[in-house]
């Protein structure tokens, strides 16, 4: 049975008993309580109504007893009717009474007893009274006393009699009542007895069995507890269905976890045991051969120690061994139990044998039950053959650097070749290090060596420090001597900047002066050019041969005027360093053809050969250069060439050379390349002593020189100057009466050799930098007739106009003026049929660049030709010129021809 249900069994038993003892209990309460009813329900009321008769026939009989004594007939009637009433009420007691009893009873047969005598006395008193009535008083006392009186007292007598009957009967009832009473107490106190029985039953019961379980649950677990073998626990015998069972059920569970949980630990001990053992042996054969220096003492110990523990009886250990010649070899090292035969092959190379093999595979080879003949181990008592044999390989980041050979008469167990694979992974690094270690002391000799042969320098070396000391202090007195001349040299710096600064001033008034000054030439020197050209012409054939000749040197005079002014500007330009260098890709092909086209019709009009050659390996290559410098250069050489040249050749020589080349470059700015552009002539040449001077302004070879060839002597200057600019110089190689060369050297920045489509406008040769793009352009359509064309002239200057007007009409074209821009705009308004407007630049009022905007504002106007006339011929000019919207632009001073083939070409697009 349960536990559970045990202890219900046992506290319903004692609760029902306790229900069956209350209700026993309560029941003989009830009894009591009736019986205690009885007695005063019953006897009590039966004494007192007997009581009440006796008391009724004693009050009846004092009355008849006065009555008979006074005999007061007066007072008779009231008496009588007094005796009557207690008549009544002795009755009515009687009755009740009467009604209480019990047929049968002895208390029934008193009553009627009472009864029988209450009517005779009611009858012997009546006599009595009814004798005084009839004034027998004698008679009627006599009667009363010796009837009625009797009665009375037998009446009394039963009256007691009943009284005593009751009493008897109540003393019945209280014993009744209080044996009840005694026997409810005893029943109390027995059932309060077999209850408290029942309950110590119930309890021994349960407790009994629930420690009967637990007592044999403890003692199993306590043999558990004590038991030696976790692997065999007891177990607890399960008899009952109660929750000892359930208890037992899961302890016995339980022991069979932990037997499994023992034997797994069991298992990883003696797993444990086994690394221990392991790592024990890899600590002892490893601080075996701790502080090895060399290879061969590494194999001997190692070897020596592993077979033992391993439980080998043989053993080689090879090392490899890196040859002068060929490929590597493994050279047997050590060996274990070696007899006087030797073990083994002294040699293997990789690949070669299962020592080989291995090195090779870099694999570890077993062999189980080798033939008898393979091996041979032998001891004092006896020869026999190995039963396995192992080669396992030595590695050090994945190359084989040694292998053992073992050979055992058992077979390695698991744990003995775990312990070989982790004794040969420390072994690769230890041969890894002691071969190291072999290099670093072959180095520390060599290091030794050398710091002794150290040792010596740096004592030679501290010889010299002292002497560069000495030099050092000497040094420093020169620095203090030198710094205080550099301090007064400061002073004199700042003395000689501010000189400078005023120089400075100076020369850049001076370029202002000059450039304005050129400006100011070269207007009148227009007018004076195209009118001494119109009068040379002599077109209407009305002038003489000398005035012809004489406007020619007017005409010559003034270009040469022009030149000198433009020598002049260029070299103020130059000196104050405003002349600006444009950069571009240059073809070289291009530069000569240009001064090709420009110097061929001179030569032929000298009768000189003129060649220009351009290195083929450079002809089609593009440099990165200013080219309209470069062509200045260009064209003031040849020039010179020309003009000194009487008879032979010219000749033009484009190369490039190597820095080298180049002996005694005055910098050191020359690039790796160099372009080198030769000038040769075969002319008068140039002495010795004089070729220096010629490159200062205005200093000539001769100072005759400019009587008979003309020149101002600024040319060579302003080329140095420039050649300069580009970072190269130009050298002369000349001889008196044999001819010059003068070579300009210019280093190159960059070279290309893809050519980028030439257009026509830069395949047409230049010849004259302040021409137009439109007259190079085209060759001009020199015949064709501009008679009646309308051309608008502004200009402030009135000679200029004059001398335009003159030579424009003298090709029949129509020239309207204006002097300033305003003025120009109005008359085009009234001449909406003007063909082309030439636009001066430099006006008061509305310059031309405001004009030519104003004029371009107007649609009508969009497209008619506005020739810009430009009197700096300054580069940005130029383009300004084109910004504001004039088609082409010419500058001052205009050369007849150049301004009519470009009135051709916009006249007639
Ligand atoms: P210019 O030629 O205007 O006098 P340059 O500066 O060009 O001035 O030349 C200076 C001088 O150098 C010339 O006057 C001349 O005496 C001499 N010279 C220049 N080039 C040559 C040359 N190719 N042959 C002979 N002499 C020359």
């Amino acid at each position: 049975m349960k536990f559970r249900t045990k202890l219900f069994v046992g506290f319903a038993t004692i609760l029902s008993l306790l229900f069956i003892f209350s209700f026993i209990v309560i029941r003989m309460f009830f009894i009591m309580n009736q019986n205690m009813h009885g007695i005063v329900d019953d006897n009590y009321t039966k004494v007192r109504l007997a009581n009440n008769v006796r008391s009724d026939i004693n009050s009846l009989s004092m009355e008849t007893n006065e009555l008979l004594l006074d005999a007061n007939m007066d007072l008779l009637n009231e008496r009588s009717n007094r005796i009557r009433q207690t008549k009544i009420s002795l009755n009515t007691n009687l009755n009740k009474l009467e009604q209480m009893f019990e047929s049968q009873s002895d208390e029934n047969k008193l009553a009627q007893q009472i009864q029988q005598l209450h009517g005779l006395f009611i009858e012997s008193n009546d006599a009595a009274v009814e004798l005084l009535r009839n004034n027998k008083k004698e008679q009627a006392i006599s009667w009363h006393n010796s009837n009625t009186e009797p009665i009375k007292v037998t009446l009394f007598e039963s009256i007691m009699k009943f009284n005593k009957l009751q009493e008897y009967d109540m003393d019945q009832s209280l014993a009744k009542s209080t044996d009840t009473y005694y026997f409810t107490i005893r029943l109390i106190i027995g059932l309060v007895i077999i209850t408290l029985l029942c309950g110590i039953f119930v309890a021994i019961w349960v407790f009994r069995s629930v420690t009967k379980s637990l007592a044999h649950i403890i003692s199993v677990m306590k043999q558990a507890a004590l038991s030696e073998r976790s692997d065999q626990l007891p177990r607890i015998e399960v008899e009952t269905k109660d929750e000892m069972a359930s208890i037992g059920h899961v302890y016995n569970v339980m022991a069979i976890a932990l037997e499994e949980h023992a034997k797994y630990q069991k298992q990883a001990n003696f797993i444990l045991q086994e690394q221990n053992w392991n790592k024990t042996k890899v600590a002892e054969i490893t601080a075996m051969y701790q502080g090895v220096q060399n290879l061969t003492g590494l194999a001997k110990i190692f070897i020596t120690a592993i077979c033992p523990a391993i439980g080998a009886s043989y053993g080689v250990f090879y090392n490899r061994k890196e040859m002068e010649q060929g490929l590597p070899r493994l050279i047997r090292a050590g060996a274990y139990a070696a007899d006087n035969k030797e073990i083994g092959f002294d040699s293997f190379a990789f690949g070669e044998g299962l020592v080989g093999q291995c090195a090779a595979e870099n694999k570890v080879i077993v062999l189980t039950e080798p033939p008898k003949d393979y091996i041979q181990i032998s001891s004092g008592l006896g020869t026999a053959s190995p039963v396995q044999i192992a080669i396992v390989p030595v590695q050090f980041e994945g190359n084989v650097i040694a292998v053992i050979e073992l050979a055992s008469f058992r077979e390695f167990t698991p744990s003995q070749l775990q312990l070989l694979e982790e004794l040969t992974d420390i072994l690769g690094i230890t041969v890894n290090s002691v071969a190291g270690q072999m290099q670093i002391q072959q180095l520390l000799n060599e290091s030794q060596m050398f710091t002794v042969e150290l040792q010596t320098q740096s004592e030679e070396l501290q010889l010299q420090q002292e002497e560069l000391k000495t030099l050092n202090e000497q040094l420093e007195e020169q620095i203090e001597a030198s710094e205080k001349k550099s301090m007064e040299l400061g002073k004199i710096k700042t003395v000689l900047e501010e000189k400078n600064k005023h120089i400075l001033l100076a020369s850049g008034y001076k370029s202002e002066f000059l450039a304005n000054m050129s400006h100011e030439l070269r207007t009148p020197l227009n007018s004076l050019l195209i009118l001494s050209q119109m009068l040379a012409e002599n077109k209407e054939g009305n002038l003489s041969p000398k005035q012809v000749e004489f406007s020619q040197t007017i005409h010559s005079s003034g270009k040469d005027l022009l030149g000198l002014i433009n020598d002049v500007l260029n070299l103020s330009k130059i000196e104050s360093g405003k002349l600006e260098l444009d950069f571009d890709w240059v073809h070289l092909k291009k530069v000569a053809n240009v001064v090709e086209r420009q110097f061929d019709p001179i030569a032929s009009n000298k009768g000189l050969q003129f060649h220009v050659r351009v290195a083929d390996e450079i002809f089609d290559t593009m440099i990165y250069t200013d080219e309209q410098r470069l062509q200045q250069i260009l064209q003031n050489l040849l020039s010179n060439a020309f003009k000194f040249t009487e008879q032979g050749s010219v000749s033009l020589e484009i190369q490039m050379i190597a820095k080298e080349e180049v002996q005694g470059a005055p910098n050191d700015s020359l690039s790796e390349l160099t372009l080198a552009i030769s000038v040769s002539d075969t002319g008068i040449g140039i002495a010795k002593e004089k070729q220096a001077v010629i490159f200062e302004a205005f200093r000539q070879a001769d100072g005759t020189t400019s009587r008979k060839y003309g020149g101002t002597g600024l040319g060579l200057s302003i080329c140095q100057k420039i050649a300069q600019l580009l970072n190269g110089f130009i050298r002369i190689e000349s001889e008196e009466g044999i001819g010059s060369t003068f070579t300009v050297y210019i280093p190159i920045s960059g070279v290309r050799s893809e050519l980028p489509a030439l257009t026509n406008q830069e395949a047409a040769a230049t010849i004259d930098s302040n021409s137009s793009d439109a007259i190079k352009e085209s060759d001009g359509p020199m015949d064709i007739s501009l008679k009646g064309k309308k051309i608008l002239l502004v200009d402030d200057d009135l000679r200029n106009i004059y001398a335009l007007t003159t030579a424009l009409e003298a090709h029949h074209i129509h020239i309207i003026f204006a002097e300033n821009g305003k003025e120009g705009i109005n008359l085009l308004y009234e001449n909406t049929d003007t063909d082309l407007v030439i636009m001066d630049i430099m006006m008061p009022k509305m310059d031309g660049y405001e004009a030519i905007k104003e004029i371009r504002r107007n649609a009508q106007f969009k497209s008619l030709p506005i020739i810009a006339l430009t009197a700096k011929a300054m580069k940005y000019d130029r383009e300004k010129c084109i910004e504001a919207g004039a088609s082409d632009y010419i500058s001052k001073p205009i050369l007849l021809d150049q301004l009519m083939s470009l009135l051709r070409v916009w006249l007639y697009r």
